[in-house]
């Protein structure tokens, strides 16, 4: 048997990361099982449609290197109106991948079950309905449809005229669930409502739909989200009443903030466009949301994982049932090894995009400028957790710092005076000395500190604030260097002129 999995989602909005790491989960069981692992787009809720979800979609898991061995061809993306579909475009013997490409199926299937005596049709108006549910809710009841059209004759109701096809769910007995992560889970059918299957407008619903496709797409797991296991039962009364095989399920555990709630926009970044333009690596993105849920063993410490690792060791039957923590703490951590990791060059390349995009680097880079970022690059290794921290980090490297007040200007435990005199020997200093590169300061600016009966963290606070404007900055002499020989004068020129008139 293959196994093939699938993702399904709705394109009513931008790509979650909870529902990412759903695809994460079936992504690396797909291709640690040697299967295939399936795009399917969920848009028969037509009212909440959105053409650029879709773009959001298919970004968003190429970015993470999560590809998709059958999707949506070409000809589909082009009727559905987007721009690069060819960019986009997979295809597959099981198509078409998007399900309003696939009404006739929906239907046909529909049709067979009322034949069989597993649907009715209804022609209750939305009136009636809505009636019937308030009265239920005053009641206190869960609101159910009460059967009013179950019971009609057979043909009461034409085909011709409006109407809804009903699941008819039997009065009595049991539907058992069997999930890999929950267990089984036994439902009283006399709980469960008699579904809408096809809409008057001959859409289906996401049940018929979902359970017809997963069926004709050979889906052996169906790996999604937790909060579809209410929905399960529901399906699998339609396999039974179609002779199909139910296929394995397995609901993952809801995504949580440290604070217990569901994971939102309070929490932090939540589409997977954010994190992207936060500068999270996809490796290591990746790592964190496979270990959301999921752990390689038992007391297993280890939890950076390469690509490899993750697919070689993922199993489903660990998958936890518990909510997961997503910890953004935890994710700038792992993202900070993940850049620590690169070589200068990678980094650069990672980099680049965002000086670019903050106005701090020409695009495109030319060659020189290329070599003076390469400096400044390990500069900033160590300390960055995200890519986008590099425009804070160094944006005084590349542009006019704001004039630095007075007050930033005295050193630790230095009056006005000392603090300038201080100053303008450090200029006298670093206007004559050659290369101006960082390792020829380090000595001659420490020696200059003891000269001046300074503690060289005295002198040199008052040199990064200087030359800087910031009290944290990459190490000084190479922030030095890379700031350049005639702005860190003028910057020392400018402070000593601000620390003069406080002597006036
Ligand atoms: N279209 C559903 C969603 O957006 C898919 C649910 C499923 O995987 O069955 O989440």
């Amino acid at each position: 048997m293959t196994v093939r999995v699938r993702f399904a989602p709705s394109p009513t909005g931008k790509l979650h990361i909870g529902s990412v790491r759903t695809v994460v989960f079936n992504w690396l069981f797909a291709r640690k099982m040697s299967g295939r692992f399936i795009l399917r787009i969920e848009d028969t809720d037509r009212t909440r449609y959105h053409p650029e979800s879709l773009v959001s979609i298919f970004d968003g898991l190429r970015w993470l290197g999560l590809d998709w061995d059958e999707g949506p061809g070409l000809e589909e993306l082009q009727k559905a109106g987007l721009q690069d579909a060819a960019r986009y475009a997979v295809g597959g013997p099981y198509g078409p991948y998007i399900q309003s490409n696939r009404l006739h199926l929906y239907r046909a299937v529909a049709e067979e079950l009322v034949a069989q005596g597993w649907a009715y049709r209804c022609h209750c108006t939305p009136e009636r309905l809505a009636q019937l549910r308030a009265e239920q809710r005053a009641r206190k009841e869960t609101p159910m449809y009460d059967r009013h059209c179950r019971n009609l004759p057979p043909g009461a109701i034409s085909p011709d005229e409006p109407h809804v096809i009903r699941l008819k769910v039997p009065l009595t007995g049991q539907t058992v669930v069997h999930d890999v992560v929950r267990g089984d889970a036994v439902f009283e059918n006399a709980q469960i409502d008699d579904q809408v299957l096809l809409k008057s407008d001959g859409f289906p619903t996401y049940h018929l739909a979902v359970v017809v496709d997963d069926h004709l797409m050979e889906i052996t797991h169906i790996i999604r989200a937790d909060e579809w296991f209410p929905s399960t039962p529901k399906h699998v009364l339609l396999y039974q009443a179609l002779g199909w095989e139910t296929p394995v399920y397995c609901h993952v555990p809801l995504v949580l903030g440290t604070d217990g709630k569901k994971l939102s926009k309070r929490h932090g970044a939540t589409s997977i466009a954010e994190f992207r333009a936060q500068g999270y690596l996809p490796d290591a993105l990746l790592n964190f949301l496979a270990l959301l849920g999921w752990a390689p063993g038992e007391g297993e410490e280890q939890e950076i994982f390469s690509r490899e690792e993750l697919i070689a060791r993922f199993d489903l039957f660990r998958v936890n049932r518990a909510p997961a923590t997503f910890s953004y703490d935890k994710l700038d951590w792992m993202n900070g090894v993940y850049i620590r990791s690169l070589s200068a060059e990678a980094l650069l390349e990672r980099l680049l995009p965002f000086w670019q995009q903050a106005g701090l680097v020409p695009d495109p880079c030319p060659e020189g400028e290329r070599t003076r970022l390469l400096k400044i690059v390990p500069l900033v290794r160590e300390r960055l957790r995200r890519l986008n921290e590099v425009v804070e980090w160094t944006d005084f490297m590349f542009r006019e710092i704001e004039p630095v007040p007075a007050e930033r200007l005295i050193g630790d435990k230095m009056t006005p005076q000392e603090s300038l005199i201080a100053l303008q020997r450090v200029r006298e200093l670093l206007a004559s000395i050659e290369p101006f590169e960082g390792e020829a300061m380090e000595q001659p600016l420490r020696a200059l500190a003891q000269e001046l009966g300074l503690k060289a963290g005295q002198l040199f606070g008052i040199i990064r604030w200087a030359t800087s404007g910031k009290q944290v900055s990459p190490p000084l002499f190479g922030s030095l260097e890379a700031i350049g020989r005639e702005r860190v004068l003028a910057r020392l020129e400018a402070a000593e002129q601000t620390l003069a008139t406080l002597l006036r």
